[in-house]
């Protein structure tokens, strides 16, 4: 039995690890607004270079990296093809259209996160005064914790060139799906972080999830458009200043932390198996490190319990949409197993 708590909520809960805190104690520092600081010069220039762009730029979170990279591209007026559950229109409060001026054009997912191809043909506006001017494809992988298809990537962003679209990535969890893939393919993650990378135009990434970093993100682009995003990050108080400190971090994830994430999928695969035994719960089986769990039969009335008794037994889960479980550095197999028997306990009273 684990006595602490089993923090399942999400992967951004990890703190930095001893060796983790070392390097960041050991990190040089400047004044970044000046482009002083070494550390996180450093990092834009590993992150760039490991995934085949010019230029990167560090910023505090995922969620300014999306929205620099959608006001970089497009401009007032202008709009981005996105999915209706990605993070970059759905949870990011409206921001491109609130700061930018920029309209989203949702699109339906189907079941593996991808879209129909004629839904985006579809959804490109003629040039005609009536509309926006489509501008950008945004995509994200992992989705829901899914690897979006690599097939659909190439087809969906070769389409989006071939209409003068440009692409972004939101790979908030864009090594998630790179050990995946590599996994599938007998391959190596960096080099599928590579492949991915190399369809689009732009790629945020977060550090402060699975790689296990405590704060921060960083957008790839070319030159031009991160020298546009320098700008948008300033406006949006994104300018920090030594931050090499947190930089540091996400250099030690990028080197220490990408291959042990099979460890965290192993661990959601592991969970996954032990709520599948239980009767009244439906579980997707996991691809990377989210486990979607749905209560069904006579236990679908009683969903809104859970969450609540899973945390009175040191079990803490989220459920905006459906009920997730997320593994991450954190959480070990005895952890796992905890969730899963309070779970049986629930459905068993
Ligand atoms: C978490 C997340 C973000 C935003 O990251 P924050 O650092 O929380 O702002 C963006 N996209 C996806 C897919 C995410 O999971």
């Amino acid at each position: 039995m684990t006595t602490a708590t089993v923090d399942l909520r999400s992967d951004t809960v990890t703190r930095p690890t001893p060796q983790m805190r070392e390097a960041m104690m050991a990190a040089p520092l400047g004044d970044d607004v000046y482009g002083d600081d070494p550390s996180v010069n450093a990092l834009q220039q590993q992150l760039a270079h490991m995934l085949g762009f010019e230029a990167a730029l560090f910023v505090p979170t995922g969620t300014q990296g999306n929205l620099c990279a959608i006001l970089s591209h497009c401009q007032r007026g202008e709009e981005y093809i996105v999915g209706q559950m990605a993070h970059c229109y759905r949870w990011e409060g409206g921001n491109a259209a609130v700061f930018g001026s920029v309209q989203p054009q949702p699109l339906e997912h189907r079941p593996d996160g991808s879209f129909a191809l004629d839904d985006i043909e579809a959804a490109i506006k003629p040039d005609d005064p009536h509309f926006a001017v489509t501008r950008l494809l945004a995509l994200e992988n992992t989705w829901g914790g899914k690897l979006l298809p690599f097939e659909f990537i190439q087809q969906a962003t070769a389409l989006a060139a071939s209409r003068g679209l440009s692409r972004h990535l939101d790979g908030a969890r864009l090594f998630n799906a790179a050990v995946r893939q590599a996994q599938l393919n007998g391959s190596d993650a960096y080099v599928e972080a590579r492949r991915i990378a190399d369809c689009f135009d732009s790629v945020s990434v977060c550090l402060s999830k699975g790689l296990g970093a405590p704060v921060g993100s960083v957008l790839c682009a070319s030159r031009a458009v991160i020298d546009r995003a320098v700008r948008i990050r300033k406006m949006a108080g994104g300018g920090m200043r030594q931050a090499g400190f947190l930089a540091a971090a996400g250099s030690y994830a990028l080197e220490h932390h990408v291959n042990r994430l099979a460890e965290d999928h192993a661990l959601a695969q592991r969970l996954a198996e032990g709520l599948g035994g239980i009767s009244g719960v439906q579980v997707e089986a996991p691809q990377t490190n989210i486990v979607f769990v749905d209560l069904v039969g006579p236990a679908r009335a009683r969903a809104a319990e859970l969450i609540p008794y899973l945390k009175a037994h040191g079990v803490l889960a989220s459920g905006l949409y459906r009920l997730r479980f997320v593994t991450h550095l954190d959480v070990d197999a005895a952890g796992v197993d905890h969730a899963a028997e309070v779970v049986r306990a629930f459905l068993a009273q």
